[in-house]
């Protein structure tokens, strides 16, 4: 009886994968969409479940997963009469067709069909008749599909939504003192939003762009990352923006090391409790908040938004560190002051865990708590003294001008908090860039 169920079981689920019968709908430069005829589910209404795909010329590097893939398929509902799709859920496979990672995607906003597009070609063959043997085969793989997604994404969440679980401590803090988050004025140096999406395009995204270089053309499929073909060491290449990357000459991160030792003057730090927006983007964790500032030289710059890496990006003196928290600030001016928090390993750090707490389960999908506020300033050192020296952004398009304050006293995290942001980015540091016999100041 077990046997005889086992066998079944293998039955109903390997053939999934071998018999997918990909059609190709479009192919340009790099990738194809392709969708399985077979796969189409009538739902209620004149809606269809469909399953496509974009396959990939060469594997690609995940940003989230630091895995590679060959393709993406969606999941997407057609409404046949309104004209519209919905993307319900993205896997990620590699190139030997395993499932590297799966995203189901909540409250799937309805998109617009507009006729003549590559959404039209893909509706079409979605929504001509079909016969209803062919449509219930498809029903049954679509159960199953529709099985194995939920166990990957309850496997993939479930030590995090643990953590959560045991160390959620709500803090209601009055209105009073709390600013509201603002929105920020600078998404950098994380890519917007939109870009940072495109790994997971709909099969309509595909179409979007049309660079002009023919080596942006041929670049135009690959997005920034951390390592492979999107990796730091192309990253000036990639897009016509993103240049100064590569040949800028007050790059950023430095080995912090030979500064001049005097009196630098102090950091006016205006950092207060405010609610806050928390997004994984695809680079890195990223924390907006409101209402907090500093001031230097007379001059005022806003804090808009902090995010992570790890390893710290910077060094000092050749030595390196575990992460470090970028707190970006940008003044009236346009100017950008970046505040560096080096983190090494050590005792729980309270801010951080409120942080992690409310880790948003998606990429590019923001959290904000209501009732819960936090003080950035609960992340700075006790001792105030700096090195400063002028550099750039550390992800493209890698802006100048940037005047980097990076404090000298590590403040604590623990190994546990620190394993925590290595299942999301176990490396998102740009490595070293040249120095250029640039002055580093630093107090003293
Ligand atoms: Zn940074």
């Amino acid at each position: 009886m077990r046997q005889h169920l086992a066998a079944a079981l293998m039955a109903a689920v390997l053939p999934i994968c071998a018999q997918a019968a990909w059609v190709a709908i479009s192919a340009d430069a790099g990738k194809r969409i392709e969708i399985d005829p077979a796969s189409v589910q009538k739902e209620e209404g004149n809606r269809q479940v469909a399953l496509g795909r974009v396959l990939f010329d060469k594997e690609l590097t995940d940003p989230r997963s630091a895995g590679s893939y060959k393709s993406i398929e969606t999941l997407t509902r057609y409404d046949c009469t309104l004209r519209t799709y919905a993307t319900l859920k993205r896997t990620w496979r590699k190139a030997d067709d395993e499932i590297l990672r799966a995203e189901e995607v909540k409250n799937a906003a309805e998109m617009p069909v507009r006729s003549g597009s590559l959404d039209d070609k893909l509706l079409r063959e979605v929504c001509r008749p079909r016969s209803p043997v062919a449509a219930q085969s498809a029903a049954s793989k679509l159960a199953e599909k529709a099985n194995e997604a939920a166990l990957d994404l309850r496997r993939a969440n479930d030590a995090m939504i643990q953590q959560q679980v045991q160390k959620e401590f709500q803090k209601n803090l009055k209105q009073a003192g709390v600013a509201p988050v603002r929105t920020p004025a600078v998404a950098a140096p994380a890519a917007p939003k939109i870009a940072a999406a495109q790994p997971a395009p709909r099969p309509a995204a595909a179409k979007a762009s049309a660079p002009t270089s023919a080596a942006a053309r041929s670049h135009a499929h690959i997005h920034w990352a951390y390592e492979g073909e999107g990796g730091p060491e192309h990253w000036g290449k990639l897009k016509p923006e993103y240049a100064a990357c590569a040949s800028g000459k007050r790059q950023s991160p430095i080995d912090i090391r030979d500064g001049i030792r005097v009196d630098l003057p102090t950091i006016e730090f205006a950092w207060r409790p405010s609610h806050f927006r928390i997004v994984d983007n695809g680079h890195t964790v990223q924390v907006a908040v409101g209402g907090s500032s500093l001031v230097l030289l007379g001059k005022t710059y806003e804090l808009v938004q902090f995010h992570f890496h790890r390893p710290a990006e910077e060094r000092v003196n050749g030595k390196g560190f575990e992460m470090v928290a970028h707190f970006v600030h940008k003044a009236e001016d346009g100017r950008l002051a970046v505040v560096a928090v080096l983190i090494e390993r050590g005792d729980e750090n309270p801010f951080i865990q409120t942080l992690w707490n409310h880790l948003p389960l998606e990429t590019n999908e923001e959290v904000a708590p209501p009732n819960v506020a936090i003080d950035p300033a609960k992340l700075l050192p006790a001792d105030r003294s700096y090195y400063t020296y002028m550099g750039s952004l550390t992800t493209p398009p890698c802006t100048e001008n940037v005047q980097w304050l990076v404090l000298k006293q590590p403040v604590q995290a623990s190994a546990e908090q620190i394993a925590i942001f290595s299942r999301l980015y176990r490396n998102n540091a740009r490595p070293l860039q040249p120095g250029f016999g640039r002055l580093i100041k630093e107090s003293r």
